[in-house]
């Protein structure tokens, strides 16, 4: 079997690049290796309008988000949003991920599911893969490889690759029954229930996904799920936990770190095999849809005219680079901020968030998907926050 491009991967970034592929007549296979799109999942859900707009499914929201409260660990809450403004969406993602793939196959795609890539070969002309299509082996050939295949990427590593700065570990469980604040979501922040980053509360329709990421390095031997007891049985917490209980729980990995090779000779990555989850939130939806926004054009028109070596590929991704030094600044924003501080100092930079000059910087100028802009204006323009920017400001500004 021939086709222009295979994908691995009918995730919704496999999904969303094949809508774009196919919609400019090129002949597109994607291969999944589940026996249904969408599941299992391991995802808070949560979209932003932005990235909701470019596949227009609405119809998979739950709930939608204006605010957030953010806990201190010794219980400083900053208030956050204002209300009827939508910050983000939170979506069923078995709905969501259908729908972008539904969207490929309507425009023309091919999906393979209970299907996955056993061996590659990439020649001057062609990929060929073998693929064991539900125990049976099928070659296809193909013009393009594409990895859409996920965090622990196959394609990525049969091609050595190489891998993402970060592996967050995240867990997370669907409960009802949570005393949250409808419309907010709780963030929580302290060495005890997250070390490094922060847990969550985020409203989910009839319920709420109650989760924890933190890097293996900051977790002291302790795993994703001790953290999660930590949380809910917390003496400043658990009364708002009191009345829940749990319908599901599941453990995934997050890929913080665009990779040194995101494209070989016939070959590129995509979403979260080549490392695109935000250091800042580990939301990786939004950024997998602007990668292939960003690279659509060139690779289409490197299909049609098979000039695929790794030097034209490398020219297709070129905006990766600014999208790598984007995720770059913002991890160094959020360490200075969150990753790198004991509880104490996390302590007094609640108290300086607190401030109502700082809570309408954050209000004004906080997006999910842009923190950097929020970041560095607060180390410009509040005085107690500036002598952080000494050794910190050369390196951002200068986008290292
Ligand atoms: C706890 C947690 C919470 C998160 N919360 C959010 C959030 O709120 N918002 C957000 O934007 N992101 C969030 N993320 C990240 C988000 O889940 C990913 O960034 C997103 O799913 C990436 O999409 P993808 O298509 O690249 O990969 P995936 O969604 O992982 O899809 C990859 C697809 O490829 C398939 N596949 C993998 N290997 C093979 C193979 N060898 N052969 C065939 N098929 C294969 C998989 O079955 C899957 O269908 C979260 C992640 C975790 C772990």
């Amino acid at each position: 079997m021939r086709v222009d491009v295979l994908i691995i991967g009918a995730g919704p970034i496999g999904g969303y690049l094949a809508t774009k592929l196919v919609d400019s007549g090129l002949d597109v296979l994607m291969i999944e290796e589940h026996e249904e799109v969408g599941r299992p999942f391991q995802c808070a859900g949560l979209v932003t309008p932005d990235a909701m707009s470019k596949v227009g499914l609405e119809s998979s929201i739950l709930s939608s988000v204006w605010g957030a409260r953010i806990h201190s660990p010794k219980g400083t809450c900053v208030e956050v949003g204002e209300e009827g403004e939508i910050r983000t969406h939170v979506v069923c993602r078995k709905l969501f991920d259908e729908g972008v793939v539904r969207q490929a196959l309507a425009k023309g795609a091919n999906l393979w599911l209970d299907s996955q890539p056993v061996e590659a070969v990439v020649t001057n002309s062609l990929v060929s893969v073998t693929v064991n299509k539900s125990g049976e082996k099928r070659v296809i050939e193909a013009a393009l490889l594409c990895g859409a295949d996920g965090a622990h990427s196959w394609v990525r590593r049969y091609f050595k690759m190489g891998n993402p700065k970060e592996l967050m570990i995240g867990f997370q469980s669907e409960i009802v029954g949570y005393a949250g604040a409808p419309g907010r979501l709780d963030m929580f922040t302290g060495e005890e229930v997250a070390p490094g980053l922060f847990a969550w509360a985020i409203p989910s329709g009839r319920g709420w996904r109650v989760g924890v990421w933190s890097r293996p390095k900051d977790m002291k031997g302790r795993s994703s799920e001790q953290l999660y007891e930590a949380l809910i049985t917390h003496p400043r917490w658990k009364e708002r936990f009191a009345g829940a209980h749990e319908v599901a729980r599941y453990c995934g990995p997050l890929p913080c770190g665009i990779i040194s090779k995101p494209v070989k000779q016939r070959i590129a990555l995509f979403g979260d095999a080549v490392g695109l989850c935000k250091p800042t939130t580990g939301g990786g939806i939004g950024k997998g849809f602007d990668q292939i926004d960003a690279m659509a054009e060139g690779l289409i028109s490197a299909v049609k005219s098979d000039k695929l070596s790794e030097s034209n590929l490398k020219r297709v991704a070129k905006p990766l680079k600014a999208m790598k030094k984007e995720q770059k600044r913002a991890r160094i924003l959020r360490d200075l901020f969150l990753t790198d501080c004991d509880d104490e100092k996390l302590e007094d930079t609640f108290t300086i968030f607190s401030k109502p000059e700082v809570l309408s910087l954050i209000n004004e100028f906080g997006e999910i998907e842009k923190p950097v802009a929020l970041g560095i204006k607060m180390l410009k323009e509040v005085p107690e926050f500036r002598r952080m920017a000494v050794g910190a400001t050369w390196a951002l500004l200068r986008g290292e």
